[in-house]
């Protein structure tokens, strides 16, 4: 059996090991072993192994965990890696998935049938189903009613002692019963024990009448009564302690795609908590709380209204309220029938209910950059935690005046409340430095009350985000000495050797909410405030490679605590392995900012990394090829050229012919051809441009000197300032008789370079930069007559999503075929101008699964919109990418 181990990707380097001693949670343990298991048949395996060696397990998927249930000092198994099918049942109203792919990926591949998973945490970019079910997560609209809990069908569990069950089969329980007959029975005497208590039945119908993840499902007993159904249920919301969740298979709820939201303002708490109910009986989907602190915090949010900045925010409490419908009707009903009951409100300012898609986004846009913008603007060197709680509707109240003076007693300031008001479930933000012991004192005491206060008010200590070991130690506190012992028993029962994440929901340490706490030590400034959220993993093209963003600042955080210990062997091991985890193989393509809820671009700290490790020989070449860029260009094209004669080589482009100067009276636009089409000489999109745009009866003019010119990314990325300020003050020189002082926009054909030079340009405003597709679907599409093909596969880039652009390229793409796609899997390709040449590697792991999804089908057209990525895709998936200048301009002639 240990023989069959040895298969399973198993590692104990520094990197990995300090890696995933991290998740979202203020918590931090150093795993003993990381195992990477690719099927159920090896998960078996670990089982078996950790049985043998008393070592306790925990599974590791999206790390967006917050009570610290996903790390140990055991056996940490990632199960995201693999573990990622998707199959969606008829019309989208069931889906079968494996537990490591994400909630968005999820609904992505339900969207089509306008249907989603009923479980919507915040954090669904990065969370995966494994997660979801263990924590029994919710969100802002599935309350209680739409979690996993109530939306599951079935289950294919892996049990401590290696048995699989899957608890869909028709003679489910039947096998339960022959295959572990103790299980069986023991559920059913557990049960019975419930029942048979009416203070068991009174705690368990008032504690999960509202959002509870404290301790075990324990309700599965008076809702089920047979044992495989209860054992299915009592597994949702068990944080990895009683099985591995192979396969979950949900029954799917409408999603809805008209939406009207109103941001209503109160003069008090007090106002805002009297509303409440009326607007509950109005049937809002979401009815979301800011506290006064909250508001205070939102004025400072660029996309405050000048409504809300005109405020002096004393004891205001705001409610945002969104109704959802499947039609444009039944919204209009929703809304009409609402308004005259807002308008009777005590509201401080007139709120409307709209529809309108940027005022709507500005709403949630303040809500949800809460958390962000308190995490951001806290201290360096404070770790981050975000508190969970529930209480009856008619609590919330007095609980959160209760809690604000808490926080006063505390000294803890900024710490917004906020959170789902339809169900009483209320978040705050505490900031605190756990390595001072009177701050873990502090904590400890603040804790203490705060755990009171909440009982007091018949509440739950952990509402959605699951008991971890943060709230272990007061699981007794919440539901008295009867029903802890049949939660001990439920334990004992499924995982008689306690290997499956020992010390998570219940533990017998009562201190284990104050031990293995985050040090966050002061590192680079650009990624200082990172909460270690994970938001950013999913989109890294190096997740599956090296290292992700997440883990990148993680290990810059490591070395700086491992040089303040003056633990020198670790420090230059990490700083070792880092080099080519960390920083080769990072694509700095800012994929990383799209996704972080306080836009940190991991790519710029590696960017300042690779500044201070440049090698001063290839730094000053460099430097003489900006100085130079004219000749460079023509030099590296004649050379590739030559490469190219040569067979083994061939996989190079071809090098491709200068740029050249062109003049235009009354320009509609500057064309800044991509120096990249001199270089590599892939693409004739520059050429296709300028035809569509003569075609659309467009000026464009060229600048002069074009060829000398760059956006600078080649510098950028590479971390030579040198070479980089030189291009920089050369385009400052040149470019603005071009624009006319930014009379016209300039207007370049690779999604990479637009991007550049906005960035370079940035804040001048004698400039405007468009990528080409923008152009083209703002002025030259309208104008053109097209031939339409059967299918086109789109692949957007990191650039283009970055600019905002992506639905111009895929609007192109819709206006000239009967059909696109956009690969489920897809993802930045990683080749990032030219690392794909460096470290061919990234790209293959970047795009293995979207490769294989564009593998399997035939399409007429394969585009993109920047060459080097239309190099990298098409080495991936062996068929032709182009840009889609250059297909529009053949199906427009
Ligand atoms: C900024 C932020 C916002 C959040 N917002 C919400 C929110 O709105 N609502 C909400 O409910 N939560 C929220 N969360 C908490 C968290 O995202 C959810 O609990 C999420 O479901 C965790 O999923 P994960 O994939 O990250 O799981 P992980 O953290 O990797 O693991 C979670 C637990 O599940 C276990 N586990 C994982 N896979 C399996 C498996 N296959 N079988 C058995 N056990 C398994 C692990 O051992 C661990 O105990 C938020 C977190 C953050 C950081
Ligand atoms: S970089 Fe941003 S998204 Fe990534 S872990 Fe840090 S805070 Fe979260
Ligand atoms: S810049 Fe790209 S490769 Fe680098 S950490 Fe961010 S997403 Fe990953």
């Amino acid at each position: 059996m240990r023989n069959k181990l040895e298969l399973v990707a198993k590692s104990t380097r520094i990197t990995d090991l300090l890696s995933y001693s991290h998740d979202a949670s203020h918590f931090l343990l150093r795993p003993d072993s990381i195992y990477t298991p690719a099927n159920v048949e090896e998960i078996i395996e670990i089982f078996a192994l950790a049985t043998d060696l008393k070592l306790g397990i925990t599974f590791r998927s999206g790390g967006t965990s917050l009570s610290g249930q996903g790390i140990t000092d055991g056996i940490m198994v990632d199960t995201r890696k693999h573990f990622k099918n998707i199959t969606v049942g008829p019309q989208g109203s069931t889906v079968a998935v494996s537990p490591g792919a994400t909630v968005r990926a999820v609904n992505n591949a339900l969207f089509r049938h306008k249907t989603k998973l009923g479980p919507d945490p915040a954090s669904e970019i990065a969370c995966t189903i494994g997660g979801i079910v263990a924590n029994n997560s919710s969100g802002m609209c599935c309350g209680t009613q739409q979690n996993t809990y109530r939306t599951i069908d079935s289950l294919v569990l892996i049990l401590a002692n290696g048995i699989v069950i899957d608890t869909g089969s028709e003679d489910a329980d039947s096998r339960l019963r022959l295959q572990a007959p103790s299980i069986h029975e023991g559920l059913i005497t557990l049960r019975d024990r419930v029942r048979l208590n009416p203070q068991s039945v009174d705690t368990i119908n008032k504690l999960f009448a509202i959002k509870n993840t404290m301790g075990y499902g324990v309700n599965s007993f008076l809702d089920f009564d047979s044992p495989i159904k209860i054992l299915e249920h009592l597994v949702i919301g068990s944080e990895g302690t009683l099985a591995f969740v192979a396969e979950a298979r949900f029954n799917t709820v409408p999603a809805f795609s008209h939406m009207a939201t109103g941001f209503l303002i109160f003069a008090s708490l007090a106002d805002a908590m009297s509303s409440l109910p009326m607007l509950i009986d109005a049937g809002f989907a979401a009815i979301e709380l800011l506290d006064a602190t909250s508001l205070r915090v939102a004025q400072r949010d660029v996309e405050a209204t000048q409504e809300l900045k005109s405020i002096t925010v004393q004891g205001h409490a705001a409610l945002l309220v969104e109704f959802q419908a499947a039609t444009s009707d039944e919204l209009a009903t929703k809304v009409a029938a609402a308004s005259s009951m807002i308008s009777k409100l005590p509201i401080v300012q007139t709120a409307t209910l709209t529809s309108d898609a940027s005022i709507r986004k500005a709403m949630w846009h303040i809500r949800k950059g809460l958390y962000a913008a308190v995490a951001s603007n806290r201290p360096s060197g404070t770790t981050a935690l975000l508190e969970d709680i529930a209480v009856p509707v008619p609590e919330i109240l007095a609980t959160c005046e209760e809690l604000t003076s808490l926080f006063k007693k505390y000294g803890y300031v900024d710490s917004v409340i906020f959170g789902h008001a339809r169900d009483g479930n209320i978040h705050f933000m505490l900031n605190e430095e756990f390595d001072k012991p009177e701050r873990l004192q502090r904590y400890r005491a603040f804790t203490d009350e705060m755990v009171d206060l909440v009982l007091g008010h018949g509440g739950t200590l952990k509402a959605e985000h699951g008991t971890g070991r943060m709230m272990a130690p007061y699981v007794r506190k919440q539901y008295g000495d009867e029903l802890y012992d049949v939660m001990w028993s439920v334990k004992h029962l499924l995982d008689p050797a306690g290997i499956l994440n020992p010390g998570i929901v219940l533990t017998e340490n009562s201190n284990s909410h104050l031990e293995n706490l985050k040090v966050i030590p002061t590192i680079e400034k650009v990624a200082d405030s990172c909460v270690e959220c994970g938001y950013c993993e999913p989109v890294c093209p190096s997740k599956d490679l090296t290292l992700t963003p997440r883990t990148r600042i993680v290990m810059r955080r490591e070395l700086s605590l491992a040089n303040e210990r003056g633990d020198r062997a670790t420090a230059k091991l990490i700083e070792k392995e880092f080099k080519y985890e960390g920083v080769d193989t990072c694509a700095v393509d800012g994929m990383c900012s799209t996704a972080c809820p306080l836009s940190i671009n991991t790519g710029s700290l590696v960017r300042e990394l690779r500044t201070k490790k440049a090698n001063p020989v290839l730094q000053a070449a460099w430097y003489l090829a900006a100085r130079n860029w004219s000749a460079f260009t023509q030099l590296a094209s004649v050379s590739l050229k030559i490469l190219n004669v040569a067979p083994v080589l061939n996989s190079f482009p071809t090098g491709g012919s200068r740029r050249r100067s062109l003049t235009a009276n009354n320009a509609d636009a500057v064309f800044f051809p991509s120096c990249v089409g001199t270089l590599f000489g892939t693409s004739n999109s520059s050429d296709a441009l300028l035809a569509l745009a003569k075609r659309a009866g467009l000026r464009l003019t060229i600048p002069e000197g074009v060829d000398s010119l760059c956006c600078g990314t080649p510098w950028k990325s590479k971390g030579y300032k040198g070479g980089y300020s030189v291009m920089r003050n050369r385009l400052l020189k040149n470019l603005p008789k071009a624009t006319d002082n930014g009379k016209i926009p300039i207007v370049s054909d690779a999604a990479s370079c637009s991007h550049g030079l906005q960035e370079l340009l940035a804040n001048d405003p004698r400039f405007t930069v468009m990528d080409s597709v923008e152009y083209i679907e703002k002025f030259i599409l309208p104008k053109l007559t097209v031939r339409k093909v059967q299918s086109i596969a789109v692949h957007p880039t990191c650039s283009t999503t970055a600019l905002g652009v992506s639905d111009s390229l895929n609007n192109i793409a819709k206006a000239i075929s009967d059909s696109t796609f956009v690969p489920e899997n897809w993802g930045c390709c990683g080749f990032a101008g030219d690392r794909g040449f460096s470290h061919p590697e990234l790209t293959k792991s970047a795009t293995t699964l979207q490769a294989k999804e564009i593998s399997s089908r035939h399409d007429d057209f394969y585009v993109s919109a920047n060459q080097t990525c239309e190099i990298g895709m098409t080495r991936a998936t062996g068929k032709k990418y182009r840009h889609i200048i250059e297909v529009l301009e053949e199906v427009s002639r």
